[in-house]
């Protein structure tokens, strides 16, 4: 794919990139390492007054940010300006809270003093989608740089902008030069970088496809891997819900960013009981949404970020509707109107098909009717994914049957998934593996060291 923004709501090309020839990928790599070597030693202190600063940068620059992420990607602006909040949010949280979180940590032995060190490991390749571009990114990057680790960014192809600002945001906020480097290289060439010896860790956000062939070069390597991959992450609904709130939290739920996202609520699990009303309610909100120019303040749903995400998407309904699925609403391209995909809700599924198993990255929702809590339980557990999940239940012994027995790396009860800067994000199962955010997040790319003195 070539590095390029192409707009998602024209179709037409708006800048392109030459990708890095090997002697500049050759001097950024010599540069991150030399960088490490005197960034390791850079105080919490000194690292936290960086990336505040950092912070207030995307505060002042939330609207040119959010701008930049809409061309490119086709997300509402309104969204990305608050994605763009979020990365300062995650910024502050980081720069106040490293030094809690790698202080020694006492620790009782054999020995007359025993602790435990928390040092950085080195220059850590980030390899990230195009669906948050700014977020992604800054939730990889305030930890890692709070802990003294060096960054290089593999940004997906289609938003080569958003890349480069974030490196100057980084520049302008004060760090030394060279911590933080953006790589314009296509996928191909992640496996080069990752095989350098002066790279310590990897973590990638995206599909399986691109997990499994990082984690295969990774392991070749002996190098350790975070990865953040798709979800098909159940919403149940159970008959003592409050529907109202159970449906318009489902709305958010499938259609934020335009339905493309790793946590969206892609599979609807209803009990008999109140199927029929939470789907009233459903469709009603789902024909209220306006779609259009992702600029436009009064658009709910812009453009699919690219043709090719489009006609996947396509394909897979007409497949499920080919199987004997009902459209209930949307299910065909709108003839037109470049990447837009209308909000479609799709019934009647069975979830033995292979194309119910898999993710819909898109404003389609699957909805699936079951006769009771462990019949949703099991359904919801189904899947090869275990990213998130969320329930919708007023019953204490429900709730706790949720939260005890869904396979999920989160499970919100009441409420839609979503990631917060102060609790742990991540997958099990072929959602990937390793967390994100709060101290466990903070902990993947650390040299965990135990220090014994006699
Ligand atoms: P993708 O094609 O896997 O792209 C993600 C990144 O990986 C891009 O930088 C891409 O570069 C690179 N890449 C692609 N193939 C690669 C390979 N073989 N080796 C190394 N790098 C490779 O993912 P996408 O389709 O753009 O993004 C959507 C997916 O990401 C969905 O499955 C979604 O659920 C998942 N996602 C997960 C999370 C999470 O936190 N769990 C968050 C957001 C998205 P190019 O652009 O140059 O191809």
């Amino acid at each position: 794919m070539a590095i390029a923004t192409v707009s998602p709501v024209t179709g037409e090309t708006l800048k392109t990139f030459p990708p890095l020839t090997t002697a500049e990928l050759e001097e950024k790599l010599t540069l991150a390492e030399a960088a490490f070597r005197s960034y390791r030693r850079t105080t919490f202190a000194e690292r936290g007054a960086w990336l505040r600063r950092a912070a207030e940068i995307l505060d002042a620059k939330r609207d040119e940010y959010g701008r930049l992420m809409t061309t490119e990607m086709g997300k509402t602006l309104k969204s990305a300006i608050a994605e763009v909040q979020k990365c300062a949010l995650v910024c502050r949280y980081y720069a106040d809270n490293a030094a809690i979180f790698l202080a020694d940590q006492p620790a009782t032995s054999d020995a007359s003093t025993s602790f435990v060190r928390y040092q950085p490991l080195g220059i850590v390749l980030a390899v990230m989608p195009w669906n948050f571009p700014f977020w992604q990114v800054f939730r990889f990057a305030a930890p890692a740089l709070m802990a003294g680790n060096v960054g290089l960014l593999k940004h997906a192809s289609n938003v080569p902008q958003c890349a480069l600002a974030i490196e100057q945001v980084f520049q302008a906020a004060g760090f030394p030069a060279n911590v933080f480097q953006t790589l314009l290289i296509p996928a191909s060439a992640v496996e080069t970088v990752i095989h350098d010896p002066r790279v310590q860790a990897a973590t990638l956000t995206g599909s399986e496809t691109a997990g499994m062939s990082l984690a295969a070069a990774a392991g070749r390597q002996l190098k350790k891997v975070v990865l953040e991959l798709g979800g098909s992450d159940p919403f149940i609904v159970l008959s003592s819900a409050d529907l109202d709130a159970a449906a318009t939290a489902a709305v958010t739920a499938r259609m934020l960013n335009n339905g493309q996202s790793c946590i969206a609520a892609k599979r609807f699990i209803l009990v008999a009981s109140i199927a029929d009303a939470f789907i009233e309610k459903l469709v009603a909100q789902f024909s209220a949404l306006k779609l259009g120019d992702p600029l436009d303040a009064a658009t709910d749903i812009g453009p699919l970020a690219t043709t090719a995400i489009r006609d996947e998407l396509a394909a897979q309904v007409e497949q499920l509707v080919a199987q004997g699925a009902k459209r209930l609403l949307g299910g065909q391209p709108m003839a037109g109107m470049s990447n837009f995909y209308p909000p479609t809700i799709l019934t009647g599924i069975d979830p033995d098909w292979p194309e119910a198993r898999e993710e819909l990255f898109g404003p389609v929702a699957m909805v699936f009717r079951v006769p009771n809590l462990d019949a949703a339980i099991a359904l919801a557990n189904d899947t090869p994914f275990g990213l998130g999940a969320s329930a919708w239940t007023q019953d204490p012994a429900e709730r706790d049957r949720c939260v005890a027995e869904l396979e999920a790396g989160a499970v919100f009860i009441n409420g839609l998934v979503k990631s917060d800067p102060r609790l742990p994000f991540g997958g099990i199962k072929r959602s990937g593996y390793g967390r994100e955010l709060s101290r466990e997040g903070i902990l993947e790319f650390i040299n965990v060291k135990t220090v014994w003195i006699a």
